[in-house]
């Protein structure tokens, strides 16, 4: 049995906080506890024994076999090579696949790019606007989390950036922060917040059009109370000094929300209200647009033309009419409706 140490100032990257403060307890050799605690940086870590399995075709070979069939498979690769970095590899593992990849001119790409993949999309298309966590905890008056609780997700969030600490400009802590919380289907806020909205999946996009709304300075009509609540947390969050919204760059929870709101975040526009007449009857109605003006879709002729939708201003936001002009020239209404 070999004597337990302890390795200080450890850097953790079980979650976005990349804590580099953690003192790692060592027991016969293996990882046996972490400090400050964290269930999510725990399970991170595990017990610090590397994945030893060597498979081909599923089936376990020697390392000598393998090396020499990899190696003879990518010899003898035809055109593009994709290197996929594993979940779980060592930096060294890491570097070696990436000089392996520079030698073949491979495409690199990794496990985890697929799940985030919608919001990295949408980044490189619109632009994002991002903050340091620095800024975050000295700065941040007014925090939105919008469909995801820190508590579980980035245990040490709370209390390493904000809510909790004082900042330079914050100098009052968690007593000079105003907190609201959006719960989306499964996906839920932080409890304890000045505010809270409870959306459906189906009600998230509309949400996010209307503080985009809300924050261009559009007037708007009477909203259903769901809407209402994101167009005054909108409203909140127009008048902080430093306004920090925080979401997951992954899959949560919740199975309903649509994958590409990442885009809907900052490509839909809410118009205002219209009374609308179709086959199916007249209704007041909400007007959205979907807008493609940095040419997010570019086709052949350019960017695509905008999406004009406008959906029942009730409770159901049954689609009414829309389509899209331009070169596209397609549009649909309501013919028949049955309550
Ligand atoms: S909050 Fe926990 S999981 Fe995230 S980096 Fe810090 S210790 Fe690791």
């Amino acid at each position: 049995m070999s004597p337990a140490s302890r390795a200080s100032f450890v850097t953790c990257l079980g979650c976005g906080c990349a804590c580099d403060d953690l003192t790692v307890q060592i027991a016969d050799g293996r990882i046996a506890d972490i400090s400050p605690p964290c269930p999510v940086g725990r399970a991170w870590f595990g017990d610090g024994r590397v994945p030893g399995r060597i498979l081909r075709g599923g089936a376990e070979v020697a390392l000598e076999a393998a090396l020499a069939d990899a190696a003879e498979t990518l010899a003898g690769a035809r055109g593009g090579v994709l290197v996929l970095l594993a979940p779980d590899l060592s930096t060294q593992g890491q570097r070696a696949a990436l000089a392996v990849a520079d030698l073949l001119c491979a495409t690199v790409d990794t496990a985890t790019s697929g799940p985030a993949a919608a919001g990295l999309l949408a980044a490189q298309r619109r632009g994002r606007a991002a903050a340091t966590l620095g800024e975050v905890r000295n700065r941040a008056d007014v925090l939105l989390f919008w469909g995801v609780d820190p508590g579980p997700r980035y245990p040490r969030f709370l209390s390493r950036y904000a809510l909790d600490p004082v900042g330079t400009h914050v100098t009052r802590g968690r007593a000079g922060r105003t907190v609201i919380s959006v719960d989306i289907g499964r996906d839920r806020g932080p409890a304890g917040a000045e505010s809270a909205l409870v959306l459906a999946p189906d009600q998230e996009i509309a949400a996010l059009s209307v503080m985009r709304a809300v924050a261009l300075g559009n007037a708007l009509g009477e909203l259903p109370p769901a809407l209402q609540a994101a167009a005054d947390a909108a409203a909140r969050l127009t008048t902080a000094a430093y306004a920090v919204l925080v979401h997951d760059g992954e899959p949560g929870e919740e199975p309903g929300r649509d994958a590409y709101r990442a885009e809907g975040l900052i490509a839909l526009e809410y118009l205002g209200d219209e009374t609308v007449t179709v086959a199916a009857g007249t209704f007041e109605c909400h007007k959205f647009r979907y807008s493609d003006e940095d040419a997010g879709f570019v086709s052949k002729d350019g960017a695509h033309p905008t999406y004009d939708v406008w959906v029942t201003a009730d409770e159901d936001s049954i689609f009414v009419k829309g389509g899209v002009g331009g070169y596209m020239q397609t549009w649909y209404e309501l013919v028949e409706l049955e309550r």
